[in-house]
């Protein structure tokens, strides 16, 4: 039998943060029935709302950034004018501060901020982008 160490295991990154917990394959076997309800039921917690989100189309985004053909590096940041909310880089965040609702080889980006629910339409032409930022109104 080896020692606690090798079956739980406090992940750190460089800075000493924790970013996670490790279990082994064992011990997870041995507590899944007792875990992972009570994993479920504090995701949902944490996130009432992502659990039913629709995923993001990555694929769509990705396909544009291959066939990114404008003056300037594909802009990855997102600000929403109505909260404040802003991000440098969307994809990074954990969990979304704006999620990705739709981006089309035109150069046309849709988010969605997860903070007020504004829509951020960001339309890229040649040489600049324009941004909108529609309120949230309830259908
Ligand atoms: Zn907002």
């Amino acid at each position: 039998m080896t020692g606690i160490k090798n079956h739980f295991e406090p992940l750190y990154d460089q800075d000493r943060n924790l970013v996670g917990i490790w279990l082994s394959p064992e011990l997870w076997r041995k507590a899944e029935a007792i875990l992972s309800p009570a994993i479920d039921k504090a995701l949902e917690a944490l996130s009432p709302e992502t659990v039913k989100e629709q995923p993001e189309p990555i694929k769509d985004w990705e396909a544009l950034s291959q066939f990114w053909d404008f003056n300037y590096p594909m802009p990855t940041d997102v600000s929403c004018e109505l909260c404040g909310s802003h991000t440098d880089d969307w994809q990074k965040d954990e969990p979304r501060i704006f999620r990705l609702r739709s981006a089309s080889m035109g150069g046309m980006v849709n988010f969605q901020c997860q903070e007020c629910k504004a829509r951020i339409i960001k339309k890229h032409f040649k040489k600049h982008v324009d941004v909108e930022c529609r309120p949230f109104v309830e259908k």
